[in-house]
């Protein structure tokens, strides 16, 4: 059995959406009534591509591409403003990624947090999430998101060996990430998080765990452990590397062996990918999956049953295609790509989000939000449950430690029909299989 399918990030996924017509805003702007909404501002922009990147990112764009961005970004938000007032909309959480955020100069900085705080609301205590790269990590960027408020950084470091850097294609040296993590921690933000992959060809148990062993010298807050998926479109794909994770059973190792020492360090674990301090509070992580309004070209909305963003794509030209159709887009209340969810979709939706992070699956909330039993709905939950993969506890269905390594094998499992074939119809046109 092959662990690394898919990560399921969210669902469905972005190459199931389609070309949507006739669907506007207005008739899924209530989704975002009163509280505790989620804001995501998408900022596609890089200094270089990383060789087993597969997200929205442009390399290599300069200030002024940037300062059209953000005047797009601005008629934006001026028009989800207007829509959104009726509803009173409050959100709880502004997560910035992308790209790098902080590739933005400083004033530009500036200006983003600007028109993010002049046309919305947000919460008092809301979180406010951005991700950096050790290159762009500085001391003056640092102190704009220190006012901002910013209450978690994220960071990339990958690894702290240079041959694996180099493997993966990231232009950081183990000097710039240290100084920068050094430098992130005189900040005393709420929480400092940072990434690291496995399965790069030549890391071994030992050089990964040496990795981590550094990191932990900083105190980090989280730690999220990617296992090295090689998609198509990717630079290390061109490269002649593919293979999605090219050594499944080595990697599974790597991960049991990082896992259990983070866990031996005071870490717990709360999915597959997240390890947090086992002081730190459980808070569940709605990333990907709860009520989220996107701004700007490659985030994702989530509107009850409407999911939309741009067309996906990978390579650097398809990103700048449309990024230029972003920036002509006069209406952004017309939604012309996307999905609808039916009730079938949206309770596979709910399964998958619950079920993949702890702590899990509350079967009466599902009952209550469904006016069904989720077993009944999804007998492969008790197929999970007889070969030990989940367990039940307190009234939730919780993945056991073998299920919780086996997430991106389970997940997949559950995806649809309807939605894997159109999944595969896309692969297929976009010659990815
Ligand atoms: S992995 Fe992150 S830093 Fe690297 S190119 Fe992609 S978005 Fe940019």
């Amino acid at each position: 059995m092959n662990p690394y399918i898919q990560y399921m990030y969210s669902y469905p996924h972005k190459t199931a959406y389609r070309t949507l017509t006739g669907v506007s805003l207005k008739d899924y702007v209530r989704n975002l009534s009163g509280k505790g909404h989620g804001l995501y501002l998408h900022l596609p922009f890089c200094r270089t591509k990383c060789g087993y990147c597969n997200l929205f990112s442009v390399a290599g764009q300069g200030t002024e591409t940037v300062d059209r961005y953000l005047d797009t970004a601005e008629r934006q938000s001026r028009q989800y403003e207007m829509l959104a007032a009726p509803w009173e909309t409050e959100f709880s959480a502004l997560v910035i990624g992308g790209g790098t955020p902080l590739l933005l100069s400083p004033d530009q900085l500036e200006r983003m947090f600007c028109i993010l705080e002049s046309h919305f609301s947000f919460d008092k205590k809301r979180e406010l999430v951005i991700e950096t790269s050790p290159n762009e990590t500085n001391g003056e960027k640092l102190k704009i998101l220190k006012q901002a408020g910013v209450t978690r950084v994220s960071m990339g470091i990958q690894s702290f060996v240079e041959e694996e850097l180099h493997t993966l294609k990231r232009q950081h040296s183990i000097d710039r990430a240290k100084a920068a993590l050094e430098l992130l921690g005189t900040f005393d933000f709420p929480c400092i998080n940072v990434d690291f992959i496995y399965g790069i060809p030549g890391q071994t148990v030992k050089s990964l765990l040496m990795s981590l062993k550094e990191a932990l010298a900083y105190g980090p807050e989280e730690i999220f452990l990617y296992p090295l998926y090689v998609k198509p479109g990717t630079g290390l794909w061109q490269e002649g590397k593919g293979g999605i994770v090219l050594d499944p059973d080595y990697a599974l190792l790597q991960y049991r062996e990082a896992g259990a020492y983070l866990r031996s360090e005071g870490y717990r674990q709360d999915s597959m990918r997240r390890f947090v301090r086992s002081k730190n509070p459980r808070t569940y992580s709605e990333c990907g999956f709860g009520t989220s309004l996107a701004l700007g070209c490659g985030g994702r909305s989530y509107l009850g049953a409407l999911h939309f963003c741009t067309p996906y794509a990978v390579t650097g030209a398809e990103c700048l295609k449309q990024l230029k159709v972003y920036e002509n887009t006069t209406d952004f209340t017309e939604i012309t790509h996307g999905i609808l969810l039916n009730e079938e979709e949206q309770k596979r939706r709910y399964v998958i989000r619950h079920l993949l992070i702890r702590p899990g699956l509350m079967l009466l909330k599902y009952q209550e939000q469904f006016k069904t039993y989720a077993p009944d709905d999804f007998p492969i939950l008790k197929d999970f449950e007889e070969r030990g993969w989940i367990c039940r506890e307190d009234g939730y269905l919780t993945l056991t430690e073998e299920g919780l390594s086996l997430s991106d094998h389970l997940g997949p499992l559950l995806i649809s029909e309807t939605v894997r074939q159109k999944m595969e119809e896309w692969e297929h046109i976009h010659g990815r299989t």
